[in-house]
C-alpha cells in the first residue's frame, strides 16, 4: 500500500511543532516505527528534539537541509511506517521528490511548516506540498496586537541590513504573530 501526506501549516506560534508532536506521540502508542526529523537551522532549543514554544520535546534527527538525501539513511525500508518533518520549509526543493518517494515506498508523512515568509511569500516548497498534500490542517495564531484569534502572519519585528534573504531564525524576540490587519 501506499503512503500519504498531512501539512501542517500557519504561522509562527500557531502550534504547527504542538501538532506535529502530539500526531506523533500518539502513533507512538500505537507501536508505529517513526522517524522524525528537523533540519539543522533550527536549533534554537535542541539538536536532538524538536522543542516547541512552550517548551514540549520529541526527540529527532537533525539533518542539513541543503542534503535531504541523507534522509534515506535513517529509512528502514521494511519498517519504517511514518516520517515526520518539522520547519520543513527550509528544506531544498528536492525534498519534494523524497517525500514523493517516502509515499511510494508506503511510509505515510506528516510534515510542519510555515506557508509564508514574513514578506507575506509563499516559503520554499510549501506550496508544492500543500498542493500535493492528502490531509493538510491550516493554523491560527492570537495576532499580538489586536488579540484576536486569526492570526495568520508573521511578524519581524527588527529587519536589521542583514536580514537579505528570509531566513530568520528565531522565537518571540525577533517575530509575533500577527492578523491581516496587524501586519
Ligand atoms: P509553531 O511551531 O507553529 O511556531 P509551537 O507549536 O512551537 O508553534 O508553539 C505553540 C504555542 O506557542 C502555543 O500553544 C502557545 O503556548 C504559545 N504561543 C506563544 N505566542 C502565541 C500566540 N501569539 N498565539 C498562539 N500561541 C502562542
Ligand atoms: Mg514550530
Ligand atoms: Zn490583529
Amino acid at each position: 500500500m501506499k503512503g500519504s501526506l498531512t501539512v501542517i501549516a500557519g504561522p509562527m506560534f500557531s502550534g504547527k511543532t504542538e501538532e506535529l508532536q502530539r500526531r506523533v506521540r500518539r502513533l507512538a502508542i500505537a507501536g508505529k516505527e517513526i522517524v522524525v526529523f528537523k533540519p539543522i537551522i533550527d536549533n534554537r532549543y535542541s539538536d536532538r528534539e524538536i522543542v516547541s514554544h512552550n517548551k514540549n520535546s520529541v526527540d529527532c534527527i537533525s539533518v542539513n537541509h541543503h542534503n535531504a538525501e541523507v534522509l534515506f539513511g535513517y529509512i528502514d525500508w521494511h519498517n519504517t511506517e511514518i516520517v515526520a518533518i518539522d520547519e520543513v520549509q527550509f528544506f531544498d526543493k528536492e525534498i519534494v521528490s523524497i517525500i514523493e518517494r517516502f509515499i511510494e515506498m508506503g511510509i505515510h508523512v506528516i510534515v510542519a511548516g510555515l506557508n509564508l515568509d514574513s514578506w507575506n511569500k509563499p516559503f520554499g516548497s510549501m506550496p508544492e506540498l500543500l498542493a500535493r498534500a492528502d490531509h493538510i490542517e491550516k493554523l491560527s495564531a492570537v495576532c499580538k496586537k489586536c488579540k484576536k484569534e486569526n492570526a495568520t502572519l508573521s511578524q519581524l519585528l527588527e529587519v536589521n541590513s542583514s536580514t537579505s534573504d528570509h531566513i530568520v531564525v528565531g522565537g518571540k524576540d525577533k517575530y509575533e504573530a500577527r492578523c491581516r490587519d496587524c501586519h
